[in-house]
Order: structure tokens, then C-alpha cells, then sequence
């Protein structure tokens, strides 16, 4: 038994935003619960994070950070490569996998220095659960996902639905979940479609066995927006599973909600202003989160789209760098573009601050590429969605939006991105339009509002004081307790 009843949870996140981000505001989360967090970080990620930890910290919260430095020589990616979100090649990502991999020995040394009493680690770190197990405390893993997701990957890994499916368009039914839910082949990751293996589907079966050799799982979500899964998935796993979000909404202060992941592109305050001229409900917001970029061809598709619809937008564009990034920016826009769209569209380029934007009044709804962050914000803040899946589980998410919570419509995305490519158009300009004004104006843009501004209220009412995550986070804490005496 230890000397001290605060617990001690250490924090590590895998080196992307949309890990990151999530993890922050969860380690701040268990410190306002009265629990010593520290936060495992890089150099570079840990600048984004430090700012609003500071604040915490001059509030009372016990937060810190530490640092591991990121094997980026070791596995031959460039010294100012430390996060996803400036990956270009699969060749990349894979060193990127390698590298996590090299983390375990700094990691241990923490561990050994500080002797935590829980170790919340990324799903992308497997080795967490041999680790943690050694000394005897429980991992507990961090997906970054829902339940919902996971169940389907579940049941696509375990149950192969698509086996018998000759072509790459014909609609299957997934089985033995709560929801009918249909995809096509083109929507699934390579590894599931062509059984290849590579190191990605080694990688896989890592963290298959260290979720089973785990403490239980934390999620990103309410438990009220996916009940049936949250069930089912404990179940299939034979683990515990605590919804304690949306993790997000810890974000108080405006500053808090600027300065999440990344430097900030515009001044907060010129976006905000734009935003306080408009109607409520009436801009849309464009964003299809950290990672992707789009050719210039389809940025000029999504362009057009936007255009056409004749609503108001505020649009994130992210480009890939290229050392001549000034003059690479606008070789895209359609001639006059902004000019034009004076006062009606506002375009960011680089980082946006989201969830402030999600947040204003003005906005009434969110075309979102469906990463869970994404999607979760949009839905905390009760605003109706566009699904443009582009890969991963978003495809899964789409289903979420358009079939299961009926809170938005789909754009018509078939199939994975694949990067880099400057010829692809994934979505076509009149699709783009027309899922605009269905989402923005009409009689089933207003249910669709309507449902998405009741999920939005269950979502704030779940982390207060007595709500369904704040209980579970109790209940979580009261374990660890019990488990360190
Ligand atoms: N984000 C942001 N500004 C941007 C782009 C993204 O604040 O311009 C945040 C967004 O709020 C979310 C995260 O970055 O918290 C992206 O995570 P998500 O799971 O949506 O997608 P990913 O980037 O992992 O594909």
C-alpha cells in the first residue's frame, strides 16, 4: 500500500493530433478530479499542450508533462517530424509505427522514476500492457474512437462479412449488431479487403492481445449517444469500458478551446467577429480535421460546391508544404474566387480554432471528414453534419451521422483517399452543393437540427455533476483507489 491516497495517472498519447488533443483534455479532466496527472509528450507536441496546462496548473489542477525525445533520427524521418499530421507517404507512417515502438525503454525509465498508479496509454502503444503489467499497475487503453466504431471493426475483423463479395461496389449488411448497417468493400482499409499482411496488420494483432492483457478501456464519448455498443463491446472484449466525454467540453476559457494541437492560423478574434454578423444557423463550416489534403483539383471541386450553394462558409484548407509554400497556396482558387465570395465565405488556411467555432451561434452546420474528434465536437455542439469519409473508421462514422443519430446526410464519398494524388476527385462539385442545401435549409435540415441540438444538450448534461460520464469517471477513480490500497 502507498503512503498517499492521490492517485497518480500517467498520460500518453500517440504523436497526432487527434490522439493528442483528446488525451490533453482527458489528463486535465482526471485532475480536476482530484488526480496527480502527467502527461507523457514530445518536445514539439508538448509546446501546443504547455500553454493551457500552465493555466490549469494556477487554478490548482496537479498537472504535468514530461518528456520523451522522438526517436526521429533512429527510424530515418526528418528531425522536425514528431506528429502525424506532417506525414506524407505510407513509407513515413510506417517509420512512425517504428518509432513508437521505440518509446517503451524512455517510457519504462518514467515509469520506474515516478511509480504512477495507472498508466493510460494510446492504443497505438501495445507494449503499454507488458509495461504497466510489470509493475503491477493496471493500462488502461485510449482508442481515440467510439464504442460504435470499435464494434464494427470488430465485427468486419472477426466476422469477415465481405468474404464472399466479389465486386468492390455491392452492398453487404454488417451482422449482429444493433443497427443495420450496409458498406461497401471500396470502404474498408486494404488489409481487411486483399488479407495482405503487413506491418500494419502485425501491429493489429499487438493490440488485440494487449486490449485482452489491459485493465479496461477508456472512450472519448457518452454513453447515452451509443448505449447498445458501449454494452457490446465490453462484452466482446471481456474488458471494462468508461465513457468519460466528451473530453472536449473541459474547455472552459476561450483560450483553452484556441490553443488545442497546433498553432493557430488566424486571429481567433477576426473569425469570431466575421461569425458574430451572421445569422444563427446560417454558416457552414468546412473542416476534414489534421491529417488530409486534397488535390488541387478537388479543392477546386469543393470550391465550386460551396459557391454554388449560395450559403455561408468557413473553410479550413490544408495543403500540403512545399518549400514554396507562399506562391503554392492559390494556384487552386477559381479565378476571382474570394474576391467574389466577399463576406460569405471565410477561408482559413492552416489550423483553425474548432471547437470555438462549433461553439458560436452562427453556425449551423459542419461538413466533417468524420474523425471521432470531429464528430463529437459537431455533435457536443448540438450542430447537424455533412459526412465526407476520406479513410480509417470515418466511413464507419458516416453510418453514425446519416443512418443511426439521422443528424446530418452523406456528400456521396465511395472510397479511401490515398495520398499523395493530384489528379483525384473523390466528390463532385454538384454533389457537394446539393448536400449543402439539403443540410442547411428545409423541413428535414430542420429535423436534422432538432435531433443534433437534443444530442448536443445530452452530451453537456453527461459530464456534470451527476451525468452518465461524470458517474463513470467517479466510479473509474473509486477502482483505482480500491486497486492501489
Ligand atoms: N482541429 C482543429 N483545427 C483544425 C483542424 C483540426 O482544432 O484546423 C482539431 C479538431 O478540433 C479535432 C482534431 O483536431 O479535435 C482532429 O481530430 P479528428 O479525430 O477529427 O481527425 P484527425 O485529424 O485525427 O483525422
Amino acid at each position: 500500500s502507498k503512503p498517499h491516497n492521490k492517485l497518480h495517472i500517467y498520460f500518453l498519447p500517440m504523436m497526432s493530433h487527434g490522439h493528442i488533443i483528446p488525451m490533453v483534455d482527458m489528463a486535465r479532466l482526471f485532475a480536476r478530479r482530484g488526480v496527480k496527472a502527467t502527461l507523457i509528450l514530445t518536445p514539439l507536441n508538448a509546446a501546443h499542450a504547455s500553454k493551457t496546462i500552465d493555466r490549469d496548473r494556477e487554478l490548482g489542477m496537479e498537472i504535468a508533462i514530461r518528456l520523451i525525445s522522438f526517436p526521429s533520427a533512429e527510424v530515418g524521418l526528418p528531425k522536425d517530424i514528431e506528429n502525424h499530421s506532417s506525414i506524407t507517404s505510407p513509407e513515413m507512417s510506417q517509420k512512425m509505427y517504428k518509432a513508437t515502438e521505440l518509446l517503451q525503454q524512455p517510457v519504462e525509465n518514467l515509469l520506474e522514476e515516478d511509480s504512477p498508479d495507472c498508466l493510460v496509454a494510446d492504443v497505438f502503444f501495445p507494449w503499454a500492457s507488458d509495461v504497466a503489467n510489470k509493475r503491477g499497475i493496471p493500462r488502461l487503453v485510449f482508442y481515440g474512437t467510439s464504442a460504435y466504431a470499435l464494434c464494427v471493426y470488430h465485427v468486419l475483423n472477426q466476422q469477415k462479412p465481405y468474404k464472399n463479395i466479389e465486386s468492390d461496389s455491392e452492398v453487404f449488411v454488417l451482422p449482429n449488431l444493433p443497427n443495420k448497417i450496409k458498406m461497401t468493400k471500396r470502404q474498408l482499409p486494404d488489409y481487411l479487403r486483399d488479407g495482405t499482411e503487413n506491418h500494419l496488420t502485425k501491429l493489429i494483432e499487438k493490440i488485440t492481445e494487449s486490449e485482452v492483457t489491459s485493465y479496461g478501456v477508456v472512450i472519448n464519448s457518452f454513453h447515452e449517444l451509443e448505449s447498445a455498443y458501449s454494452e457490446l463491446y465490453s462484452k466482446v472484449i471481456g474488458r471494462k469500458v468508461w465513457h468519460v466525454g466528451p473530453v472536449s467540453l473541459c474547455n472552459r476559457e476561450i483560450e483553452d478551446k484556441v490553443h488545442r494541437g497546433s498553432k493557430i492560423s488566424i486571429s481567433e478574434h477576426e473569425c469570431l467577429t466575421w461569425l458574430d454578423s451572421k445569422k444563427p444557423n446560417s454558416v457552414l463550416y468546412v473542416c476534414f480535421g489534421s491529417l488530409s489534403y486534397f488535390s488541387n483539383v478537388q479543392l477546386l471541386e469543393i470550391a465550386m460546391g460551396l459557391e454554388n450553394s449560395g450559403r455561408e462558409f468557413i473553410w479550413v484548407v490544408r495543403k500540403e508544404k512545399k518549400t514554396n509554400e507562399e506562391e503554392d497556396w492559390e494556384e487552386w482558387l477559381p479565378e476571382g474566387f474570394e474576391k467574389r465570395l466577399e463576406g460569405k465565405g471565410f477561408i482559413i488556411r492552416g489550423w483553425a480554432p474548432q471547437v470555438l467555432i462549433l461553439d458560436h451561434a452562427a453556425i449551423g452546420g459542419f461538413m466533417t471528414h468524420c474523425g471521432w474528434n470531429s464528430m463529437l465536437e459537431g455533435v457536443t455542439a448540438g450542430v447537424p453534419l455533412i459526412a465526407w469519409p476520406l479513410f480509417a473508421e470515418q466511413f464507419y462514422n458516416e453510418k453514425l451521422v446519416t443512418d443511426i443519430l439521422r443528424i446530418g446526410v452523406g456528400v456521396g464519398a465511395q472510397e479511401w483517399c490515398r495520398w499523395p494524388d493530384e489528379s483525384k476527385i473523390y466528390v463532385q462539385r454538384k454533389d457537394i452543393e446539393k448536400a449543402v442545401v439539403q443540410l442547411m435549409v428545409g423541413e428535414e435540415a430542420e429535423e436534422h437540427r432538432s435531433r443534433a441540438r437534443a444530442l448536443g444538450e445530452m452530451a453537456k448534461k453527461a459530464v456534470q455533476k451527476g451525468g452518465s460520464s461524470y458517474n463513470y469517471l467517479s466510479a473509474l477513480l473509486e477502482e483505482l483507489k480500491l486497486n492501489n490500497n
